[in-house]
């Protein structure tokens, strides 16, 4: 349920509303409007007691909530959530450009790879330092080891990173090294590690798992924003189809579908979707024509040895070109790079 504040309700009897909601068994989630506060009644019980409700002081109506994702629904929250890292805003107009190889493999790459994403104009750095393979004899990840690279790799190039984190025992580490934790394809259903990264009140970077429909999506976010958390940026990254021409298939009508479903920013991986650097020029520019709040994009100073997903990193020359031609896509939407 949403219960709706007249304008100019004080902050007593927004306070009283929230301790009634509490006393009946909720969880009160008030967001503060420029005009309205609304306080979202979130619980296992289906129906308030509304007209305990209704006559109290500054009510000004009450009124379901019918999806189940009762936090990440615009029904709760109008206005779009922006996630704001320093001078870096996600979900705002700018469109954030993320890049950086699949794995942190060795600092010679790394670095040298991070410095090239900056110049292009990335804002964030992705590698992981604990990689989800789908094979048990291939490259798992640097673990801490690559961490400290990640952290050198942000002192160097004043990048904020990215990275992801598989297990719910890693967290706390992870979390102390990284400014956005990853969630990835594999582990979007994993809620234990849904809640475990939201608890550690870093802006959560949530993928689309791999044949998860948006409703499931959307389900695994209000797992986080259960939390308290609310700074989470979904990720489009392709899903299984029957099509095996690409590695996975972009679903870019994710896109406007999450924006009218949710207020939380959405991004999209055009690397992963593909699995085919050739096709990521295209991907991206689709995407950001569609609206997305940014890219996910994978970049390898030499593809050809890279450890991990080699056939789909970009070049940074390449990826240099990349944004450049970006930057007039997002215009012409009113938007910047
Ligand atoms: C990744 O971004 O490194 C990754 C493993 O992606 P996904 O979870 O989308 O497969
Ligand atoms: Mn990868």
């Amino acid at each position: 349920m949403i219960i709706i504040m007249r304008p100019g309700a004080t902050k007593d009897q927004i306070k009283q509303v929230e301790e009634k909601i509490i006393s009946l068994g909720f969880k009160a989630h008030p967001i503060f409007g420029e005009i309205k506060t609304v306080i979202g009644a979130i619980g296992e019980k289906r129906l308030l007691d509304t007209p305990a409700i209704t006559n109290m002081p500054g009510v000004e109506d009450i009124v379901p909530i019918m999806k189940p994702y009762k936090l990440a629904c615009r029904e709760l929250q109008q206005t779009k959530t922006i996630i704001q890292l320093d001078d870096i805003t996600i979900g705002g107009p700018e469109i954030v450009i993320i890049a950086g190889p699949c794995a942190v493999e060795s600092e010679q790459v790394f670095y040298a790879t991070a410095h090239k994403v900056k110049k292009a104009g990335a804002k964030i750095l992705r590698g992981g330092a604990f990689k989800p393979r789908t094979s048990p004899y291939s490259f798992q990840g640097l673990e801490e080891e690559g961490l400290k690279m990640l952290e050198i790799a942000r002192q160097e190039t004043g990048l904020k990173i990215v990275t992801e984190v598989i297990d719910t025992r890693d967290v706390e580490l992870v979390a102390k090294y990284a400014d956005i934790l990853q969630i990835g394809a594999r582990n979007m259903q994993n809620f234990r590690l849904l809640r475990e990264a939201g608890t550690s009140g870093k802006p959560v970077l949530l993928k689309r798992g791999l044949a998860a429909t948006i409703e499931e999506w959307l389900m695994a976010a209000e797992y986080i924003i259960s939390t308290g958390n609310s700074k989470i940026i979904l990720c489009e990254r392709g899903i299984r189809t029957f099509e095996t021409a690409t590695r996975n298939t972009i679903d870019i009508s994710a896109i406007p579908v999450v924006k009218e479903l949710s207020h939380l920013p959405i991004i999209v991986d055009p690397s992963h979707a593909t699995g085919t650097w050739k096709y990521v020029d295209a991907l991206s520019k689709a995407a950001v024509a569609a609206g997305a709040d940014g890219l996910i994009i994978e970049v390898h100073n030499d593809p050809s040895h890279a450890l991990c997903d080699g056939p789909q990193s970009l070049r940074p020359e390449k990826f240099t070109q990349l944004v450049e031609e970006l930057k007039a896509v997002a215009s012409a939407i009113h938007r910047r790079i």
